[in-house]
């Protein structure tokens, strides 16, 4: 298995001299998370001012990269590693993958977008490569960071920002994704590169291959650019279907508070917040939820925020663009029924 990691134009000099950045996409049933590609971008971004990057990246499984098409920012090599054992994750399997990949080419730095799969993968790579690991969003104040350290990063459900610099060579990041609107890059040079063989996969040692599965048509929370956001004041697990049905209107996912998952209103999947999934929407609405530090955490880089509670000191109103005081209850089928209206006419 060779993974030629040369740059698509070969006018970026000495490869070698570089320093170098992977990112790791992931694929859910063979399709690329929008929030590896987000990921991508971001990393991009911070690389378009250091000529002396060059970023590549590293997409596990079988997937169709049509769809990829333009949305996929920048220059650089991705090795796409397809083979049917890569399908779903398995520890070890990814975790020798990524440690192949990266102890071939030398990189300082790999980047993860913020997921499940992540969240359990990166802790076992720093330990397992002697990297430091820096999660929970962390902020670049310059490109060079990442490469000297000098990031930053809000800490105690972002009451306070911390400075932070990697200690070891190598520097593994869980970044929150920021869902980049679908604009084109017409200008963009990627180039995939088959991993044909499974030859880092050999014999799964802990051959536990685990599975969420999500209900047909469901949107995943950490993958949607609409939320409508459900907090304890819905009342009960039946008033979760007004916002099952605004989240549809709008084409978003529904989400919940912590309170509504351990009253098992609502699956775990759909947490958002310090112990859930951080997420960054375009639209975010948050309907009788009370605005803790530990729901913030989950949300705080969402675009628009739109609040619905009749508390009018709730501190959800605090990080709101928009702001209604009232009751869900009568808020809600208004706003749904304006909404059909609205699309009906459109
Ligand atoms: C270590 C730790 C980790 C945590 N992790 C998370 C996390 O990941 N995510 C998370 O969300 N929380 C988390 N929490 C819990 C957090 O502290 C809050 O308790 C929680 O976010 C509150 O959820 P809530 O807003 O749904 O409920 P509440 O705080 O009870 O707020 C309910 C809101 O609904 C409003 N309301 C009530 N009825 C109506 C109505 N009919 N119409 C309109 N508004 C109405 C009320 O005015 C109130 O503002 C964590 C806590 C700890 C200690």
């Amino acid at each position: 298995m060779t993974v030629p990691y040369s740059e698509p134009t070969g006018k970026r000099g000495d490869l070698a001299a570089m320093t170098k950045w992977l990112v790791f996409l992931e694929q859910r049933e063979g399709v690329v998370k929008q929030s590896s590609i987000d990921a991508w971008n971001r990393v991009q971004e911070l690389a378009a001012s250091r000529p002396d990057v060059a970023v590549s990246g590293l997409l596990a499984g079988p997937a169709s990269l049509g769809h990829l098409e333009g949305s996929l920012a920048g220059k650089g090599v991705i090795a796409h590693a397809k083979d049917e054992c890569f399908r779903l994750y398995n520890q070890e399997r990814y975790l020798r993958l990524v440690a192949d990949i990266l102890n071939r080419e030398g990189a300082g730095s790999l980047f993860f977008a913020d997921t499940v799969l992540s969240r359990d993968l990166a802790p076992r790579l720093s330990v397992r490569l002697h990297a430091s690991l820096l999660s929970g969003n962390p902020i670049f104040d310059d490109a060079r960071a990442a490469d000297d350290g000098g990031c930053r990063r809000p800490v105690y459900s972002g009451s306070f920002i911390a400075s932070f610099a990697p200690r070891r060579p190598l520097g593994i990041y869980i970044i929150a994704s920021r869902r980049t609107p679908s604009v084109d890059y017409p200008g963009a040079r990627i180039a995939f590169v088959d991993l044909e063989a499974c030859a880092v996969a050999g014999e799964a040692l802990f051959p536990l291959v685990r599975r969420l599965a999500m209900h047909q048509g469901t949107l995943d929370v950490a993958e949607a650019g609409i939320i409508v956001a459900g907090g304890r004041g819905m009342g009960g697990p039946e008033d979760f279907a007004l916002l099952e049905q605004l989240a549809r209107l709008l084409g978003g996912a529904v989400g919940a508070s912590r309170p509504v998952v351990d009253e098992g209103w609502r699956p775990h999947a759909e947490q958002i917040g310090q112990t859930g999934k951080t997420v960054a929407p375009s639209l975010y609405i948050a309907c009788a939820v009370s605005g803790s530090l530990q729901h913030l955490a989950g949300m705080g880089s969402a675009g628009t925020v739109v609040a619905i509670n009749r508390d009018p000191h709730a501190p959800i109103f605090d990080v709101a663009d928009y702001g209604i005081v009232g009751d869900v209850h009568l808020v809600l089928p208004k706003l749904i029924e304006a909404l059909q209206e609205f699309l009906k006419k459109g």
